[in-house]
């Protein structure tokens, strides 16, 4: 167990720097503080699904309940249709023990319920970082100064860096990745499920059509939906990636005769709604460098179409409590980093390269345009869904490594 008299700073307070905040605390016993830029915690008024791999881990947190009582649980599996609308495929929706499903979650109710574990005295709003720097002892490890644009500056025994896809800290690790843009925007949102058709299905659906998609799924103890509209642009290549939009553009993008009238019912029922530039970045060749490390989009932005970013960044922060909790001295943190980054980085790469294919496969962009094979990969892809990403479990995956670690350590 590691001392209680580490510290350990926290960059970024999005859903990744919240949940590994519970998890250091509560796993490992450290004493961590939470560097924020933004004035006050919050996220863009829009959806997320918690996966079962990530519940799993939530659950052993201690929040799972307050996670799912304030979100959506579906009715049944989603569903892959084409775009008039007919059904393709079952989409995966719990694990194989049929523990865990898929929650929908609006972002505001998530950062709030993680927000709620976490003491107030340790999260610092308003703490923009800019600088990192490693500052050498005679006679103990390294520790790491911060220093923000507010003044501030403070000294730690190590820092995590969850400041998201334009990490000031992966510069610290010596990573530097260029953005790469998928040549797609999503108009993202929220409706009011009373103003949808009241028979309108409690499940996601995905509509995959030329060169674009449409998803929903309920929210908020389904009193919303959300929807998140991919569709080919070279908008983000000139300017902001993010910005609001009319809603009379997303409906001219799934009109015409090819597509489900039903999306023309689902569009006019909504009243706002923005675009968003689609970008990751090739996988990190290192996520640690001494007692500096990194955790979600951070170390792996991956593109959203497979809902694995945050569920990603849950499984980072279990993984990284497992091996701190396993160091016993504050000197023995740099070797717990470099084991999370050998155990957590496979994992997240072939999840950033599985985004971009099922991407492409929803955008009907695929081998040759053969939608017979695109619909039986996507039928395969649902049970590898299910049995490689659902069932995983992050917390015995690092301690099973830990186990390994320390034989190889006394042979
Ligand atoms: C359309 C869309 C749909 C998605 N759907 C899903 C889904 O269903 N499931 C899923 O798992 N993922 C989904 N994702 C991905 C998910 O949103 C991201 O992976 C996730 O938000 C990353 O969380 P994070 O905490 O690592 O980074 P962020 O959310 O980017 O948080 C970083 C935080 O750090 C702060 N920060 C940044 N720089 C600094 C600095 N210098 N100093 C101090 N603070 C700083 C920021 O203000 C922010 O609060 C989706 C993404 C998109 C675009």
């Amino acid at each position: 167990m590691a001392p209680h008299s580490t510290r350990i700073a926290i960059i970024g307070g999005g859903m990744g720097g919240l949940t590994a905040a519970i998890a250091l605390t509560r796993i490992a016993g450290i004493q961590v503080t939470v560097f924020e830029q933004a004035g006050r915690l919050g996220e863009v008024g829009a959806g997320v699904t918690v996966a079962p791999n990530a519940a799993r881990v939530l659950d052993r947190l201690g929040v799972y309940e307050s996670v799912r009582d304030a979100g959506a649980v579906p009715d049944g599996h989603g569903v892959y249709l084409n775009a008039m609308g007919e059904m393709v495929t079952d989409a995966a929706w719990e694990d194989s023990a049929k523990q865990y499903r898929n929650i929908g979650m609006y972002r505001p109710d998530l950062i709030d319920i993680l927000a709620r574990e976490i003491d107030p005295e340790s999260i610092r709003l308003g703490h923009r970082l800019t600088a990192v720097e490693t500052v050498p002892s005679t006679d103990g490890p390294d520790a790491v100064r911060v220093e923000f644009e507010n003044g501030a500056s403070e000294e730690f025994d190590a820092i995590i860096g969850a400041d998201g896809i334009h990490s000031v800290v992966r510069r610290a690790v010596g990573q530097h990745p260029e953005p790469v843009y998928s040549g797609y925007i999503v108009y993202r949102g929220v409706v009011d499920a009373s103003r949808l058709p009241e028979d309108w299905p409690m499940i996601s659906q995905v509509w995959m059509g030329d060169s674009r998609h449409f998803m929903c799924y309920p929210l908020q103890q389904r009193r919303l939906f959300n929807f998140v509209a991919g569709v080919p642009s070279d908008r983000p290549l000139n300017g902001p990636w993010s910005g609001s939009a009319e809603v009379g553009e997303l409906a001219a993008e799934f009109a015409g005769d090819g597509w489900d009238p039903r999306l023309q019912r689902f569009i006019s029922s909504i009243e706002k709604t923005f675009w968003w530039g689609l970008f990751d970045h090739e996988p990190l060749t290192n996520w640690s460098r001494g007692p500096i490390a990194l955790l979600g989009d951070a170390a792996h932005t991956m593109l959203p179409h497979q809902g694995q970013g945050v569920n990603q960044a849950i499984e980072d922060s279990m993984a990284l409590a497992t091996f701190l909790a396993a160091a016993q001295t504050v000197a023995d943190i740099p070797e717990a980093f470099r084991r999370y980054t050998a155990v957590r980085m496979q994992r997240t790469a072939i999840l950033q390269h599985g985004s971009r294919r099922a991407g492409a496969m929803f955008d009907a962009q695929y081998e040759f345009e053969n939608l017979d094979k695109r619909d039986a990969d996507i039928r395969v892809g649902r049970d590898f869904r299910r049995s490689a990403v659902f069932d995983y479990d992050a917390q015995k995956v690092a301690e099973e490594a830990l186990t390994r670690f320390r034989k190889d350590k006394v042979a």
